[in-house]
């Protein structure tokens, strides 16, 4: 379970922004998370939840998007979107020359933090 410490870091980040601009209750994070980085967010919000537990950032909401895994063939470049078991990604075939190696990811690995909503 990395979301826990995935959280925790958040969390560190929330704060040294909320300072940074003076602002003291936290109402939303908007989190985006790549499907590679394997994040669940029903465990991410949970580990959220209590981490920020009689804190002065409880009640806070935590919003997350997934963003899907997008691959580009390693042979003949066509970008495409692979779903599914994370271990069968990288041996995803390419819908257009089938080739189901050497592709490159161009989007999935994402863990950012979209907006913090404060005042
Ligand atoms: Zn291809």
């Amino acid at each position: 379970m990395h979301e826990m410490s995935l959280a925790q870091n958040l969390l560190e980040i929330v704060r040294q922004e909320m300072h940074k601009h003076g602002v003291e209750r936290l109402l939303k994070v908007k989190l985006k998370t790549g499907r590679l980085t394997a994040v669940v967010p029903e465990v991410m919000s949970t580990a959220f939840e209590a981490l920020i537990k009689d804190t002065p950032l409880q009640g806070a909401d935590l919003e997350i998007e997934t963003i899907p895994l997008t691959l580009a063939c390693g042979n003949c470049r066509h970008q495409f979107s692979a779903e599914g078991d994370e271990t069968l990604f990288f041996t995803f075939p390419c819908p257009v020359c089938g080739r189901d190696s050497g592709h490159s990811v161009l989007s999935g690995r994402e863990f950012s933090i979209d907006y913090i909503d404060a005042e």
